[in-house]
């Protein structure tokens, strides 16, 4: 089978337009940033949870710090952006978040996740909602 002489292209197009990976020094910079922050999880501070990240930890970890966007790259539309990339990239649509808050967000707006966490907090006096990531006194 023919795979033509370029058999690449197609991965490097998908790598060229994802709008996270496309201006990557950027991106480490404000990862960087996040970090030298210390920045807390903001979907668990939302919740009213213990949010304090340990930076030390192993990317696959689920409690490990991961770079969250306000305004999800997907819908940067609504957050007024000219581009996903544009979304991506500004500083001040990102905020540091646990593997574990950020998956299960997915691409829930800000205001929809406040929506969950009030909704639980009413329920529940502890408010510890639906996040999967257990706090540390539970593990
Ligand atoms: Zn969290």
């Amino acid at each position: 089978m023919s795979v033509g002489p370029f058999p690449f292209w197609g991965l490097m197009a998908r790598v060229k337009f994802n709008p996270r990976t496309k201006n990557g020094s950027r991106r480490r910079g404000n990862r960087a940033r996040l970090k030298a922050e210390g920045r807390p999880c903001w979907i668990c501070q939302t919740f009213g949870r213990y949010a304090a990240i340990d930076y030390s930890l192993p990317a696959r970890h689920p409690a490990a710090f991961e770079v969250d966007e306000l305004v999800p790259v997907s819908r940067w539309r609504e957050g007024g952006y000219r581009s996903a990339e544009e979304c991506a990239n500004d500083y001040a649509n990102l905020a540091a978040t646990h593997r574990a808050c950020n998956q299960w967000r997915g691409n829930k707006s800000v205001e929809e996740v406040r929506a969950i966490a009030s909704g639980r907090q009413r329920k529940s006096a502890g408010g510890r909602g639906d996040l999967p990531l257990p706090q540390p006194w539970e593990l």
